[in-house]
């Protein structure tokens, strides 16, 4: 299962409604808040 790299939310990517490809992966969220926060610094997430 997927989990939120914002906040470490665990997530199912079959509800989740959030996400986005970033470098050819696919990051879920638990919130458009944490979205958001992802697409303004990706590489603070990444690991
Ligand atoms: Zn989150």
């Amino acid at each position: 299962m997927p989990n939120d790299p914002v906040c470490g939310a665990i997530l199912d990517e079959k509800t989740s409604k959030f996400k986005i490809t970033y470098d050819g992966e696919t990051y879920y969220f638990c919130s458009l808040t944490c979205k958001k926060r992802f697409k303004r610094h990706p590489m603070k997430f990444i690991k």
